[in-house]
């Protein structure tokens, strides 16, 4: 059998990769099977912000793994403090909490809010409540699906937990209105990504913040898609000079090379985790915190997030200078854009394998929209090329009938 054909036969069926066997990667490009190369304009979903199997990413990597390993968070490492000392220094933030999947980070945010709720805040046991956005996407938990506003991701899982309810996003008098004195936080992404790289009207987040801080409610920013650069700051909280209650990272932290978390928090917030509360075997472990230290210094000694800021700007120029029919928004901010198509007239996943023949990876999103999150090390050059790619393909498609398949899968 193929490489596919067992990865078909013995793989769960929970995704459905796009025809292409990617063997080797090197900075924004990957290369197939067959040879043929391609420019990553996906990023693994925003992981890959440095370019593949960056050098100084690696070396950390096997350097850490030649002296020390895994020893759990039984024992102090040498690697663990100077990380989370760099996070917090770069954050803003007092502490951090190290897990390793961004659905960790989350639901670390979560148990903090609610025992912060009880032990803080005077919340009556058992009644505290998690307001979140619709259009969420916080990971595939039991608990962060229970409050997706995708069927899909809820269909078959219950029974959820409770305590949990949604709000329009981007609408702030919505939040208001439903907050409660049970209200513990409001968990929020200051750009949905996978909803389909949704930004919120300019001041939502810092109305937002103060509607949380009038009614002694966290603000808890799910960063781990948008924050590290991607957007042109380096949390995207800043964009309207929102300093959250807690903050989740992830993706790019972990350089591309394997999966590193962080919940970050005010000192009075993570505060109400006690010994045994909480806890990760691999969270935190020394590979894993030389590499999101080296992750956080590359970052910023490669200027990653003005670079974000300023081709970021450029990429988005030249999308909406794309002069097709099939569009019917283009949105974004820094190096995290949204092309959406009109549904009745082209499939975004059809596109996304169209241009895969094109030499360009991408992957469609909810909202029928092509996603683009290209490494943050991307030229103007590499970008004016995909883009070129895309207006081909878009050309092409709206030349032919409409599409059978149908819009939008994650
Ligand atoms: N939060 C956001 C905003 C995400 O986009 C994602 C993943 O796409 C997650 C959390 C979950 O991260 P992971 O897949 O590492 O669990």
């Amino acid at each position: 059998m193929s490489d596919r054909e067992l990865e078909a036969r013995f793989g769960a069926r929970n995704y459905a990769p796009l025809p292409v066997t990617i063997v080797r990667g090197e900075g924004v490009y990957l290369w197939d099977d067959r040879g043929r190369r391609y420019l990553d304009m996906m990023g693994a979903y925003s992981a890959v912000s440095f370019g593949h199997c960056h050098p100084r990413l690696v070396e950390a990597l096997t350097a850490q793994a030649r002296r020390l390993d895994t020893i759990s968070r039984a024992y102090f490492s040498d690697r663990l403090g100077p990380f989370l000392a760099r996070a917090c220094e770069l954050t803003g933030m007092d502490v951090a909490l190290p897990m390793n999947s961004g659905a960790e980070a989350v639901e670390t945010a979560l148990k903090a809010a609610r025992k912060w709720a009880y032990k803080v805040k005077g919340v009556p046991a058992d009644r505290a409540e998690i307001i979140a956005a619709e259009g969420n996407f916080h990971g595939r938990t039991i608990a962060i699906t229970g409050f997706s506003s995708v069927a899909q991701y809820r269909d078959g899982f219950g029974p959820f937990a409770p305590g949990f309810k949604l709000v329009r996003y981007g609408d702030a008098a919505a939040l208001a209105a439903a907050i409660t004195p049970n209200t513990a936080a409001f968990l929020v992404e200051p750009v949905q990504g996978e909803g389909g790289i949704v930004v919120p009207p300019q001041g939502y987040l810092a109305e937002v913040a103060r509607i949380c801080r009038a009614n002694h409610v966290l603000l808890l920013a799910d960063e781990v898609q948008c924050g590290l650069g991607r957007t042109g700051k380096l949390l995207a909280c800043e964009h309207d000079g929102v300093a959250p209650d807690g903050l989740m990272l992830g993706k790019a932290l972990g350089g591309g090379l394997l999966p590193v978390s962080l919940f970050l928090a005010r000192r009075e917030v993570m505060d109400v985790f006690k010994p045994g509360d909480h806890g990760s075997t691999f969270g935190g472990n020394p590979i894993a915190a030389a590499v999101g230290l080296a992750a956080l210094d590359t970052l910023m000694e490669e200027g990653l997030v003005e670079r974000a800021a300023r081709l970021g700007a450029h990429l988005l120029r030249r999308l909406r200078a794309i002069d097709s029919p099939l569009i019917a928004e283009v949105r974004g901010l820094g190096l995290f854009a949204g092309v959406e198509l009109h549904a009745q007239m082209a499939s975004a996943s059809a596109v996304a394998r169209r241009l895969i023949e094109a030499g360009v990876l991408t992957k469609d999103t909810h909202r029928n929209t092509i996603r683009l999150a290209p490494p943050l090390i991307i030229d103007e050059d590499q970008i004016d090329w995909a883009v070129g790619r895309l207006a081909a393909t878009l050309d092409r498609v709206a030349s032919e009938d409409p599409p059978v398949e149908a819009p939008a899968s994650a």
